[in-house]
C-alpha cells in the first residue's frame, strides 16, 4: 500500500519527484513546446491560438500568420475579416481574432511593440493567462516556468505530488518539489507523458516508467502487453 502523499515526510515527496522527473528526462528525450516559432512574439500568438485546439492545427495555420503579421503592429491594424479567415481552421477563430488584435494593440501601446519579459507584464496582456505567459517565459526567454495546463494537473495528482486542483495552487506546489532550473523542462515531460502513457480515461501503467514512483499505480491497464498497446509515440498533437 501507498503512503498519501499528505502523510508522506516533506523529503521523502520531493526526493520521489525529482527521482521521477529525472526518469522522465530518460524516457522523453525529445520532450519541447510542440508549437512552431521564431520569436516571442510569433510563440505568444500561437499559444493563444492553441486554446481548445491541437499545435498541430496551429502550426498549420501560422506560416502563413506570421507572414502576412510581422510584428505586432501589423496584428495591432489587422483586417479582422481577413485575419480570421486565416484562423478558421484553429475553431473559435473570431474570438481568437479579437484576442491576437487585442494582443497587438496592447503590446504596441504598452510596451513599444515587444513581448514583455515577466510573468506580471505578461498576464496583464488581454488573453493571456498564466500558462501562456509561462510558456512565453519558458520557451520564448529561457525563464524557468511551470505550464499547469490538463496533462500537467492530472499527472501530478497522480503521481501524488499534490492534491491541489487550482492551477496556480497546483503550481505553487510543484514548485516546492522540483529544482526550478528544470521547472522548463519538467513541464514537457509531464505533458509528453499525459499525452503517451498516462492518458486521461486509460492510462497505461503496464508500460509506464515511472509506475514504481506513481502513487496511482494500478489505475489504468496493468497488464504489460496491452498496457504497451496503449502507448502513443507519435509527434505533435
Ligand atoms: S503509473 Fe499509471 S497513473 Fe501513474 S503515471 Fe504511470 S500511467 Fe499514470
Amino acid at each position: 500500500m501507498t503512503t498519501s502523499a499528505a502523510a508522506r515526510p516533506p523529503l521523502a515527496l520531493l526526493r520521489r519527484a525529482r527521482r521521477t522527473n529525472r526518469e522522465l528526462a530518460v524516457v522523453h528525450p525529445d520532450a519541447r513546446c510542440e508549437l512552431d516559432f521564431g520569436s516571442p512574439l510569433e510563440l505568444l500568438v500561437a499559444t493563444v491560438l492553441s486554446a481548445q485546439t491541437t499545435d498541430v492545427r496551429v502550426n498549420a495555420v501560422t506560416p502563413t500568420l506570421f507572414a502576412r503579421y510581422p510584428d505586432a503592429a501589423a496584428y495591432a491594424g489587422a483586417d479582422r475579416e481577413e485575419l480570421e479567415e486565416i484562423l478558421r481552421p484553429t475553431g473559435f477563430f473570431r474570438a481568437k481574432a479579437r484576442s491576437v488584435v487585442g494582443l497587438g494593440q496592447a503590446l504596441v501601446e504598452r510596451y513599444d511593440g515587444e513581448v514583455p519579459r515577466s510573468l506580471d507584464a505578461l498576464v496583464r496582456l488581454p488573453g493571456v493567462g498564466r500558462k501562456t505567459a509561462n510558456v512565453v517565459l519558458g520557451d520564448a526567454f529561457g525563464v524557468p516556468g511551470l505550464t499547469v495546463d490538463t496533462h500537467f494537473g492530472r499527472l501530478v495528482r497522480r503521481l501524488g505530488w499534490t492534491t491541489e486542483e487550482d492551477p496556480v495552487r497546483v503550481e505553487a506546489a510543484v514548485a516546492d518539489l522540483v529544482e526550478r532550473r528544470e521547472w522548463t523542462r519538467l513541464s514537457h515531460r509531464l505533458i509528453f507523458h499525459g499525452r503517451r502513457v498516462c492518458h486521461a480515461r486509460t492510462p497505461a501503467c503496464g508500460a509506464c516508467p515511472v509506475a514504481r514512483w506513481c502513487d496511482s499505480a494500478g489505475i489504468g491497464e496493468s497488464d504489460p502487453d496491452r498496457a504497451a498497446a496503449l502507448v502513443r509515440t507519435s509527434g505533435p498533437r
